[in-house]
């Protein structure tokens, strides 16, 4: 069974704000700020991670994972070179392709599973913007797919109590015990979701394209560490867990 990941990694990030060229890890792309004056109004993917780009982090982890095969990774428009760089840097045996990006993230998607070989059995979707990516959540979800889903999804149980809104106005309140926050990676089966991605390019995450396919989608559990990063805050607190998984017992 090949297993693919396609890395979404084109998003502009603009929650992030601008951030100085200064503050970019010129080893790992492989090019000094001083020659790349618009670094400091670069997107997401490379908003520096402990002085590395954050797309860095969640490639290494699925390059390094023994569940996946292959990798697309969907850049930037523009920021393909880099990206090849940076998996060269990394030494990325597993990337098979570096693809740009399209307006919205299931644009990108299309374009990226466009790149997935014939042999894969499973794609499976993450977000770059989730650095902290582990085998663990990626084993549960191949294993719901091994029990035969269609798709499997990580998630977390939602803590506040969400309401619908519409204007100022509460139109609904909705019963907790039944909801679920969705991460990625998400993993399908293969056949099923290169045909559930023709279809709509507003959808926010993939699981969403199967179900509207008919697709029979599972949740298995998330990673609170899983944290989509989108302020510089998230930044901080992933690069704290970082540290904090990596000092002395
Ligand atoms: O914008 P959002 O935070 O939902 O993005 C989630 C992921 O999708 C990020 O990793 C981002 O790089 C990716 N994305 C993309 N192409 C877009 C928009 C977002 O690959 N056009």
């Amino acid at each position: 069974m090949s297993v693919w990941a396609v890395l979404a990694a084109a998003g502009s990030g603009e929650r992030l704000g601008r951030v100085s060229a200064d503050l970019f890890s010129a080893g790992a792309a492989g090019q000094s700020p001083a020659a790349r004056p618009d670094l400091g109004d670069r997107p997401k993917a490379f908003a520096p991670l402990r002085g590395r780009p954050l797309l860095a982090e969640s490639l290494e982890r699925l390059d390094a994972s023994g569940w996946v095969d292959s990798i697309v990774v969907v850049a930037p428009p523009g920021w393909e070179e880099p990206v090849i760089l940076l998996a060269e840097e990394l030494g990325c045996g597993t990337v098979a392709a570096v693809v740009a990006g399209g307006a919205t993230r299931a644009e990108s998607v299309r374009l990226g599973v466009a790149e997935v070989g014939e042999d894969a059995a499973v794609v499976m979707v993450h977000d770059a913007a989730r650095p902290l990516v582990t085998d663990e959540v990626i084993e549960r979800l191949l294993g719901a797919l091994g029990e035969g889903w269609d798709g499997a999804v990580p998630g977390l149980p939602v803590v506040d109590t969400v309401k619908r809104v519409e204007g100022a106005a509460v139109v609904e309140t909705l019963a907790r015990a039944s909801l679920v926050a969705v991460q990625t990676p998400q993993a399908f089966v293969a056949g099923v979701f290169r045909s559930a991605v023709a279809g709509d390019t507003n959808a926010t995450d993939c699981a969403s394209l199967v179900e509207a396919a008919g697709g029979r989608v599972t949740v298995v559990p998330g990673d609170p560490r899983l944290l989509k990063v989108t302020t510089p805050e998230d930044l901080a607190l992933v690069e704290s867990w970082l540290e904090e998984s990596e000092a002395p017992a």
